[in-house]
């Protein structure tokens, strides 16, 4: 697999692409926002009438179906909460890749599993429509300043073509390889923060639990080898950074349900091939604790809560 990175660029003619966009939700939102600010035509089309008139009021064209979203549509990108939606879009019954002429692009934001994504581009690709998984990193926050990083699979001359559009939404774009490569990489570095974010809980629940102050102890680990940006930045307890979600009873931010999701889907990629992700399986199991007690839709750091026990820092 080749990992390569570069800056994202904008060009006057790819002004000229024409962008249907489905599913504007937290992130779907402001990205086809950003597109139509960096002066795109783009179509979109959400089940939720609210989050279409959201858009609306952003310079983005509201469409009554996917199907009408993509007519005369140059470039497709979904941003869709997993699998079964992306796979329903546009292999479904009326799938959008019956409707989408040769020589369309299409590019699928939505974290899902990587078989998924090398189904539907093997399914557009007999239709000679390119297709690219391009899962992101950088959040609510990265989507509204248009400052995402793009983690991409499929072929490199779409890519070629895509990066203007990529460039009105993100800063970076990594090319991790063929179809699926986006997912299985997007995987692999949330799998990662989930383990990184319940260990470092734990061991401020450990030091807490013996008299430390979280605030030293998370400055130390910040500059020491247990740091993290689970440690400088999201920490998980409550005041030791103003800004993190644990600040703000855990709201907004990462929510647990879609960390829980994106570790089933680590767990299942390791299935595919005999990996073994002990500590992946573990995580998985703490997210879905979190989850069962109430805090599915906080932040995913809230898992702190968890780890701390009945002597955690909301009691
Ligand atoms: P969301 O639930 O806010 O948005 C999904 C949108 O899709 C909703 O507005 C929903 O109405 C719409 N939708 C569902 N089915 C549809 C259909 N068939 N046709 C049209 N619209 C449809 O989810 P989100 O937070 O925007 O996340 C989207 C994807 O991005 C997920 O795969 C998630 O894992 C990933 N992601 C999220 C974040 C984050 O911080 N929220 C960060 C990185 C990646």
């Amino acid at each position: 697999m080749s990992s390569t990175t570069s800056s994202t660029t904008s060009s006057t003619n790819a002004v000229e692409e024409r962008i249907a966009f489905i599913g504007l939700g937290h992130m779907g939102g402001p990205m086809a926002m950003n597109l139509a600010k960096a002066g795109y035509a783009v179509t979109a089309f959400d089940v939720s009438p609210a989050a279409l008139e959201r858009a609306g009021q952003a310079g983005v064209m509201a469409a009554p179906s996917a199907a009408a979203a993509v007519e005369g549509a140059t470039v497709v990108i979904s941003m869709l909460p997993a699998s079964r939606h992306v796979e329903a879009l546009y292999l479904g019954e009326g799938g959008l890749l019956s409707h989408l002429a040769a020589g369309t692009l299409v590019i699928d934001c939505s974290t899902i599993a990587p078989a998924s994504a090398q189904r539907v581009s093997l399914a557009a690709e007999t239709r000679g429509v390119a297709m690219l998984d391009a899962p992101v990193s950088g959040g609510t926050a990265g989507a509204a300043a248009g400052t995402l990083t793009f983690i991409v699979g499929g072929e490199a001359q779409a890519l070629e073509r895509a990066r203007p559009v990529l460039g009105a939404m993100g800063k970076n774009v990594f090319h991790m390889g063929g179809a699926g490569a986006g997912q299985v990489a997007k995987l692999c570095n949330n799998m990662a923060l989930g383990v990184i974010m319940a260990v470092t809980g734990e061991a401020l629940a450990l030091g807490v639990s013996h008299g430390l102050d979280p605030q030293a102890l998370s400055a130390m680990m910040a500059v020491s080898t247990g740091r993290s940006w689970a440690t400088e930045v999201c920490n998980p307890w409550p005041g030791v950074k103003p800004e993190a979600p644990a600040s703000r009873g855990y709201a907004g931010g990462f929510g647990n349900d879609l960390m829980l999701k994106d570790l089933g889907l680590a767990v299942e990629a390791a299935l595919q091939v005999g990996a073994a992700v002990p500590l992946g399986e573990l995580a998985r199991n703490l997210y879905a604790l979190n989850s069962r007690a109430g805090r599915g839709r906080l932040d995913f750091s809230s898992v702190q809560q968890l780890v701390a026990g009945d002597g955690g820092p909301l009691g």
